[in-house]
Formats: structure tokens, C-alpha cells, sequence
């Protein structure tokens, strides 16, 4: 079989993130040698800033995972040395270009994408609901609509007004009647203009509109994306590496490999999925008869193949709909319809899944808090081998 070149294992190195420095192990020049050997066997050395560097076992792990994946690998070794000082100099100047600005959302304490194979799934609904559910348990949280198919997060949260700016020339979110902060990019782009805006132009607009924003303390911000793996989620998935996933499905096993290729897109830039949730899970008559119009158990099918937890499974609902309509989300209506409750549980178990604290690093460290080089090289560890 033929075995990759350096050039696709470098390719494949790249899905490898630092979780600290948020920015992948090649572009922030931390391989410190490929060695293809002629019986598949590949040896990569990883150059860390610290020699205890407590997130090898992540690098480990990772390494392992995407070029174990690469056809031809029989097995993969991985080595950690350490970078010298001048190496450090070039990495600090590597963090100061490109990437979100230290303020964009540092008060932001957790971003999570909420995102869809397909349209119409009720990704919107989810996330308004959401919102409004983790800030009725005294969780400050913000909705921000990236979805430039279709924005409704202002309408579903019942936000009509149109967003200020402050002295400082941001953009200041609104407040919704249950306490969400909302933000759209429709409000900023012309209607249907950024459907047909491509890569690079979507790309700045995005970067730009988060950099905006002023967002307040937040303990969640929730993230309506486009359905699928387009530009936008794309490009949010790498100005946002430290952002979660949640993947919203409807219960019929198709739906369920569409819904896979979003997952696919957080795993390629290594983020992390929070779980899933089914959406209309169902219709139960006032008799209590059920039925299952669209299906069952895709849901729980998609968290087996993720190994994620369900976080909820939310069953078909006309007041769910007519309040979306109406602006006045189903959690705070009738906090105890059994959508609702649905809703309010899965909002439970994303306070279950995320830190309360404050973010590990919320800045990249200076050349100061960088310990001392440790000197010699660390020991090679053996991981594989893979099949
Ligand atoms: P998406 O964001 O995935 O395109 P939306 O949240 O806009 O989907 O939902 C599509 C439509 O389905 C909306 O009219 C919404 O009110 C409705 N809807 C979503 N979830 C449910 C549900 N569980 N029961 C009834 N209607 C729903």
C-alpha cells in the first residue's frame, strides 16, 4: 500500500489544535520533525512551549487519531521536545496576528455552535429556547444569529428594535423580554446579501461582527448557525476554536447521517460536541395517544456514533411553533409543556457539561509566564499501533 508523503501527514497534523493557544500544532510551527518509515510507521515530534506541559496526553492523543487515519499508517509514534527561546519568539509573534482580538468575546465564558445537517429541523427554535431556559436558571446567556439563510432569533425571542452603538463605536446587543441578549447579523447586511457572499468576503464579515459586538459577562452564548457544513460554520469553527457543538436531528435514521457531516466538521477542528438533540421527537394526541410522525430513534443513533450524550428530545408541539411565531419562547410560557420540559432539561444538561469557572486561559501567555526550558528531550511516547 502506498504510504503518505510528509506534505499529507503535515496536511493532517493540522487538525491537531493547541486547546490552550487555540491554533492548530502547524501553524504555530510546534512539529518538529515527520519521519515516514517504509513499513507504514510514523514518527512525529512535537515541540511543546514547557516540558511539563500538562495537555501532552491531548497532542498524544490527537496525533495518533488524525494520522493514524491517513491510509497506509501502520502505527504512530509520537515525540515531544521543547521549543528554544528564539522558537518561543516566533510563536508569540504567530498568536499576535489573525486571531480574534483579546476583547472580542473574553466575557463570554462558553460558546456554543448549535448547528444542523439540514434546514428546518428547528436549530432556531432550539436555540432561542435555549437562550431563554439556561437564563431562567440564572445562567446569563446570549443568542446570536449567524444563520444568513433565514435569521430568526430576534423574531422567536420577540426582539423588535433595531441594536445601538456605544461611544466606543460597538455594536451593543438587545435584550429580549426573558433577559436573552440577541444579536443578528441581519440586522447589518442587507437582506439575502450575505447568501451569496463566498469564502473570504463571509469570512471577514463574521470575523468583523464578532469583534463588534460588545458582549456583556455571559455564561453562554449560543450560536445559530446555517444548516450544513458551509462558509460560515467553517469559518466560525476556526475564529472560535474554544466553541462547543450541539447538534440538532429530527428522529428518522436518514436524517440522522446528514446531521452526522456537521459532527463531522466540529471533529475535523477538533471541538468539541456537547451532545444532541432530537426534535420532533414525536406528536402526543390529547388523549395521550403518540405518534410517530418523523420517525424515532435517529437521536439517540447520532449520540451512540458520536459517543455524546441526548441531551433532550423535544416532541412535535403547536404551542412550540406559535410561540416561536409569537416571540415568547415556549420555556417561559409553559415552562411545563412536555416540549418545554424537553427543552429545559437539555438546557440542564449543558449546565452539567461546561465549566462554571472562569476559561483555563483567557490570553495567550506572555514570554514572562513561560517557564524556563526544560533542556533535554522528553522520552518518546509509543501510541498505536493503528489498524
Ligand atoms: P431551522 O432553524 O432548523 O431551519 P426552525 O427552528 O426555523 O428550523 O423551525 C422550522 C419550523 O418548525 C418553525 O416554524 C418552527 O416553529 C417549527 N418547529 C420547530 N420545532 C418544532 C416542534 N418541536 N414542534 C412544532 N413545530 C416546530
Amino acid at each position: 500500500m502506498a504510504l503518505p508523503t510528509k506534505d499529507q501527514v503535515t496536511e493532517a497534523l493540522r487538525g491537531v489544535i493547541d486547546p490552550e493557544l487555540r491554533r492548530s500544532i502547524v501553524e504555530l510551527g510546534m512539529v518538529r520533525s515527520i519521519e515516514i518509515q517504509p513499513s507504514g510507521r510514523i514518527e512525529v515530534v512535537v515541540s511543546l512551549t514547557t516540558a511539563g506541559c500538562p495537555i501532552r496526553s491531548h497532542f498524544e492523543q490527537a496525533v495518533a487519531q488524525r494520522v493514524g487515519e491517513l491510509e497506509g499508517v501502520t502505527e504512530v509514534a509520537i515525540g515531544f521536545d521543547v521549543l528554544s527561546d528564539e522558537e518561543k519568539g516566533h510563536l508569540q509573534q504567530t498568536l499576535g496576528r489573525g486571531k480574534l482580538p483579546q476583547g472580542a468575546l473574553a466575557k463570554v465564558k462558553n460558546v456554543i455552535c448549535v448547528s444542523s445537517g439540514k434546514g428546518g429541523v428547528g436549530k432556531s427554535t432550539m436555540t432561542a429556547n435555549l437562550a431563554a431556559a439556561l437564563t431562567a436558571e440564572g445562567h446569563a446567556a446570549g443568542a446570536l444569529d449567524c444563520d444568513v439563510y433565514g435569521y430568526s432569533i430576534p423574531r422567536m425571542l420577540g426582539v423588535n428594535a433595531k441594536p445601538e452603538v456605544n461611544g466606543e463605536r460597538k455594536i451593543l446587543p438587545l435584550e429580549s423580554p426573558s433577559g436573552v441578549k440577541v444579536m443578528s447579523i441581519g440586522f447589518f447586511v442587507e437582506e439575502n446579501a450575505a447568501v451569496v457572499w463566498r469564502g473570504p468576503m463571509l469570512h471577514k464579515a463574521i470575523q468583523q461582527f464578532l469583534e463588534d459586538v460588545a458582549w456583556d459577562e455571559l455564561e453562554y452564548l449560543l450560536l445559530d448557525l446555517p444548516p450544513g457544513t458551509g462558509d460560515v460554520s467553517m469559518t466560525l469553527a476556526q475564529l472560535l476554536p474554544q466553541a462547543k457543538f450541539i447538534v440538532v436531528t429530527t428522529p428518522q435514521p436518514a436524517a440522522q447521517s446528514v446531521a452526522h457531516r456537521g459532527a463531522e466538521m466540529a471533529k475535523k477542528f477538533d471541538l468539541e460536541i456537547l451532545g444532541v438533540i432530537e426534535n420532533m421527537s414525536g406528536f402526543t394526541t390529547p388523549d395521550g395517544e403518540r405518534f410517530t410522525i418523523f420517525g424515532e430513534g435517529g437521536g439517540q443513533l447520532l449520540s451512540d456514533e458520536l459517543d455524546v450524550p441526548l441531551l433532550g428530545k423535544v416532541p412535535l408541539s403547536e404551542p412550540l411553533r406559535e410561540h416561536s411565531d409569537e416571540g415568547t419562547p415556549l420555556v417561559i410560557s409553559e415552562p411545563d409543556s412536555p416540549a418545554a420540559q424537553a427543552i429545559r432539561q437539555a438546557a440542564r444538561g449543558i449546565i452539567a457539561a461546561t465549566p462554571q469557572e472562569l476559561p483555563v486561559l483567557q490570553a495567550t501567555p506572555t514570554m514572562a509566564e513561560m517557564p524556563p526550558i526544560g533542556g533535554t528531550p522528553l522520552p518518546v511516547v509509543q501510541v498505536g499501533p493503528t489498524a
